[in-house]
């Protein structure tokens, strides 16, 4: 069976390229009736922080991208790492290697003088360790082969052939013991029985250097698949500006957890036309077959409107807990929080369907709600206040004298009396209900006019009314 996984260095948050590289080990498992395993890669002491770790674990499980059994840490597995370069080391598969910082450096300048990438000349590759120079701690490197290729059957980017002489000999375990990323994946993924290798076509060449440590270890290759990058709308490398945010600033702008999935799946990948998929939909449709090879765009219009289109769609009860959700993330979330009171949210519950027509986003929402807990005077857009001139102050009077007399308040006895107003002035409807509105909310845009008044009761609603009248 499939195991695939998520391997995040937990040296910054859980970015958007990540997220979708986790989406897509996510999806391809539950295809698959397979696992997905979490390794954290946090063997760089120095740049691994908790905070990340936390970051991309959070980040993971709002996204609804559970994995399968235990997180493994691989900075843990440090011993095994080193154990299997020794071996390596006595199948003569390996060698210790005693070039000083400054023949690297000289090796690099040479490179970069010729106009080529850095390889390591190989000058201990048949040396004697007797000759060793006093002091100096190897590292042990692969003895790689020099001759022939080495072949990546890659499942998205095809077959893909490096020549061996273009690969030099990677260091296994530095001088003081410690892995590289190269050997300690290898190790990891092997012992961890992975099957599938699903990540970012940067990875692609190390590909070729991992495909050498498993040939020299007599391991089976897993099958790769070399996912195309996530590129700004401009076809550049993605700056922060143009969506290269961690999943917590999407969090926190908005966004559901369903809707960004589904927006993030289509980056790389497609399915006919289809555009919004059901978490179902979306496990059934996968493939790596169908992941392209050319990089994705991301286009914060599209996240914006798919989105929209979860929101509009979305339980009202699922949109209450989506507001909660965010308000941690927000600054004044707190205070959003504390005038939610159990009659507040009933209120919110009940304009959530107008509410969510307009809003975009989960901030969209909380704003439109904002005429809920607005307390009197109600604070005024200066757009808004705009509109209470001419006639605006005296219909208003007019309209609360007719809700006034409402034996029953309700949205169809409300309108039918502002509709009475309508016919007795021989005005138009908005000639009318935009002042109401603006006097319920003190904004210009509302959801419908009669399920404010409906949401905010008799005694709020003519009050508000009231304070705006002549
Ligand atoms: N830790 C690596 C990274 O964050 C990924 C390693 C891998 O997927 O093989 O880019």
């Amino acid at each position: 069976t499939v195991v695939s996984r998520f391997a995040p260095s937990p040296t910054g948050f859980l970015h958007i390229g990540g997220a979708r590289t986790a989406l897509f080990n996510w999806l391809y498992a539950k295809k698959t009736g397979g696992k997905m395993l979490l390794r954290i890669e946090d063997t760089d002491r120095q740049r691994s922080t908790q905070e990340a770790i936390g970051a991309i674990l959070d980040g993971l499980s709002w996204l609804g991208l559970a994995w399968d059994d235990q997180t493994i840490y691989q900075f843990s597995r440090a011993e095994r790492h080193a154990a299997v370069a020794r071996e390596l080391l006595a199948a003569g598969r390996a060698y210790h290697c005693y070039a000083t910082p400054e023949e690297l450096d000289a090796m690099r300048e040479l490179a970069m003088k010729e106009g080529r990438p850095p390889r390591y000349d190989g000058r201990w590759r048949d040396r004697d360790p007797s000759e060793a120079p006093a002091g100096v701690k190897p590292v042990i490197r692969l003895r790689a082969r020099q001759d022939g290729e080495t072949v990546v059957n890659d499942l998205v980017q095809g077959r893909v052939v490096i020549p061996n002489k273009d690969l030099d000999d990677l260091v296994l375990l530095r001088s003081d013991g410690t892995p590289t990323y190269m050997h300690a994946v290898v190790v990891d993924d092997h012992d961890m029985g992975i099957t599938h290798v699903i990540r970012g076509v940067d990875h692609l060449t190390n590909a070729a250097r991992q495909t050498q440590i498993y040939e020299a270890l007599g391991w089976h290759v897993p099958a790769m698949a070399h996912i195309p990058l996530i590129h700004g709308p401009d076809g550049a490398k993605l700056s922060k500006r143009h969506g290269a945010l961690g999943v917590d600033a999407y969090r926190a702008m908005g966004y559901l957890p369903e809707a960004l999935r589904n927006y993030l799946v289509r980056l790389g990948w497609s399915h006919g036309d289809q555009e919004i998929f059901s978490t179902e939909e979306m496990i059934e449709a996968f493939d790596l077959s169908s992941v392209g090879r050319s990089a994705a765009r991301f286009d914060f219009a599209k996240l914006e409107a798919t989105n929209g289109h979860y929101i509009r769609n979305a339980d009202d009860a699922r949109l209450m807990q989506a507001i909660d959700d965010v308000l941690p993330h927000i600054p004044q979330g707190a205070e959003i929080a504390a005038s939610l009171t159990p009659a507040a949210r009933a209120q919110l519950l009940k304009a959530m369907p107008g509410l969510k027509e307009r809003a975009k986003t989960v901030l969209e929402l909380i704003d439109g709600a904002a005429f809920i807990t607005a307390r009197r005077p109600l604070p005024m857009e200066d757009k808004a206040a705009a509109i209470l001139t001419g006639d605006a102050r005296a219909h208003l009077a007019a309209i609360h004298q007719r809700l006034a007399a409402l034996p029953e308040w309700s949205a169809q006895a409300a309108d039918a009396a502002v509709r009475a107003e309508v016919d007795a002035k021989g005005v138009k409807l908005g000639a009318l209900a935009q002042p109401l509105r603006v006097a319920l909310t003190g904004r210009t845009t509302s959801p419908g006019i009669f399920d404010v008044l409906d949401v905010l009761g008799r005694d709020e609603s003519l009050a508000r009314i009231a304070d705006q009248a002549i």
